[in-house]
């Protein structure tokens, strides 16, 4: 694939990290399974300590507004090797946990006690983040070249800063000016990319944004936004019309930004 140039007047370049710095199976076969066999050894141990108490606070509003919108909820079957008050209250948030990530729901009560769980993971070593071999040494070039790098991932921040904090190259949070979520607004809504202009403090032809999902690509680009589309093993296929549309990039070493100060 050939080099992409970025526009002359780009200030900050925006990087997802699902698919984009970061192999997809990173999250599906690292992440997510980690959580589904610790969940309930990682409540019992915690249960009593203050952020797990408000993790467990979050999720029981988010299953009570589930239930006032009328959302599916888990059953919760009758178990016999359950007997405390405890015990029971635990299975209940496992349950829930367990349905809500079958669902692929993306509500901050979930993401926000999972990213606890990584911690934990991540801090004793048991888990590493993983970025592509290009990612770190081009996010350094850029840097050197005068742009800024932000983060936005529909993981939260907490849970960004502990993939980049204990990557597989070491403590690179130095490297990022910033980072966004869903708190700012859902990366499929145009609205999210011109709240994060405005936070960084330049306009959104001054962005540009690199993801591997065409369907963040579109609401990037309609707020304004220049959009590189990433390319990487396991990635969903795009179509012959988004191939031909987009910027296609297999590297970030093929970003050019030469041109910057
Ligand atoms: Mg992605």
């Amino acid at each position: 694939m050939a080099t992409v140039s970025i526009p002359a007047n780009t200030s900050a370049l925006l990087l997802d990290i699902e698919g984009t710095t970061t192999p997809i199976t990173f999250v599906k076969d690292i992440l997510f399974p980690y959580i589904k066999e610790h969940l309930e050894d990682y409540l019992s141990t915690h249960w009593e300590e203050d952020e797990c108490k408000q993790d467990v606070h979050l999720l029981k509003k988010q299953i009570e507004e589930d239930m006032r919108q009328n959302r599916a909820c888990p059953v919760h079957a009758l178990d016999q090797t359950v007997h405390t008050d405890e015990e029971k209250a635990i299975r209940e948030v496992v349950d829930n946990v367990l349905w809500q990530m079958a669902a692929d729901r993306k509500s901050t009560a979930l993401k926000q006690f999972q990213g606890h769980m990584w911690r934990t993971a991540y801090a004793s070593g048991r888990i590493k983040g993983q970025v592509y071999q290009d990612v770190i040494p081009s996010i350094r070039r850029w840097r050197a070249q005068g742009l800024k790098v932000y983060i936005y991932s529909s993981g939260s921040v907490e849970a960004q800063k502990l993939l980049f904090g204990y990557s597989v190259e070491g403590d690179v949070l130095d490297l990022f000016d910033g980072h966004f979520d869903t708190n700012i607004g859902a990366k499929v809504e145009s609205k999210s990319y011109e709240n994060i202009a405005e936070r960084i403090g330049c306009r959104a032809e001054e962005i540009t944004f690199l993801t591997d999902v065409t369907r963040e690509a579109k609401a990037a680009e309609d707020a304004g936004v220049n959009v590189v589309v990433v390319v990487r093993p396991g990635n969903l296929e795009l179509t012959d019309e988004e191939r031909a549309h987009y910027n296609l990039i297999t590297s970030f070493n093929q970003l050019e930004v030469m041109g910057h100060a």
